[in-house]
């Protein structure tokens, strides 16, 4: 059993016997590990407050290689993300953000690179802006590391290249790419995206964080490209996601709230 010091982010907690809790945390040292707080529930825990979802850390844990579930030993608040907390349409974002890491990853993914990305979007979500963007951006990124990045260059079929059937093409989940119009009667999930969809799918594989909010697309193209997005996780993780469908009942109801307030 060695002791381990990492940067790590709450992705979700359950409370354990009587006074402890269960926590998932993305690590960039190890990727994902569960490890037990024993004692966080107690008032004078010197783990209450850090291990709350989304909270970023510095946690320092019994790495017990042969057990599913480590030991913490201390850990100490990096950022609470408290401005998020207090905006429950961010709040369900940063959920999102972390339930969609949690599900999509295994054991023994690599830490470093999706940590960084993970807190990266965190953060992105403490300005104002378009956050359905960050979140493409994130499922986007997070299916490249993990080697689910959508095939977008050329019909996964035929190999015809894609730029030359623009406005033409269907994307299927199954075979987890794009697919010319010719190609598409023979593949029973495609379904149609637009010119605007590809587009965006291909800017966002290739643009940095730091530049994402020049991008900009019309309500339409975003929200197709949600439905595509959530097509193609869906498939992956054989559900929706509790947090994601969340996410959507709070964004319908703000939208609403504005149009009613004329703001
Ligand atoms: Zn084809």
């Amino acid at each position: 059993m060695g002791i381990e010091k990492t940067g790590a982010i709450v992705l979700n907690t359950r409370d354990w016997k009587e006074t402890s809790k269960i926590v998932t945390f993305y690590t960039s040292s190890r990727g994902k590990i569960t490890a037990v707080a024993k004692g966080a529930r107690r008032k004078t825990s010197p783990f209450r407050g850090c291990l709350e979802v989304f909270t970023h850390l510095s946690l320092v844990y019994y790495d017990r290689r042969d057990r599913d579930i480590q030991i913490v030993s201390q850990c100490s608040e990096e950022e609470s993300f408290q401005d998020i907390r207090e905006d429950l349409v961010k709040t369900c974002y940063a959920a999102y953000f972390v339930q969609l890491v949690d599900e999509m990853v295994g054991k023994d993914e690599p830490g470093e690179e999706l940590f960084r990305l993970l807190l990266a979007v965190l953060y992105r979500l403490r300005d104002n802006g378009d956050f359905d963007i960050v979140a493409r951006f994130l499922e986007l990124h997070l299916l490249r590391v993990l080697g689910y990045s959508p095939l977008l260059k050329s019909c996964v079929v035929c190999q015809k290249s894609a730029a030359s059937s623009r406005g033409e093409l269907e994307f299927s989940a199954s075979s987890g790419g794009v697919i010319c119009r010719g190609c598409a009667a023979g593949v029973s999930d495609s379904m149609n995206i637009s010119g605007g969809v590809y587009s965006a799918l291909v800017h966002l594989q290739k643009v940095d964080i730091g530049k994402l909010s020049r991008l900009k697309l019309s309500r339409a193209i975003s929200e197709e490209l949600k439905t595509a997005m959530h097509y193609y996780l869906g498939y992956l993780l054989g559900k929706r996601l509790k947090s994601q469908e969340f996410l959507e009942e709070v964004i319908k109801d703000s939208v609403q709230c504005s149009v009613v307030s004329g703001r």
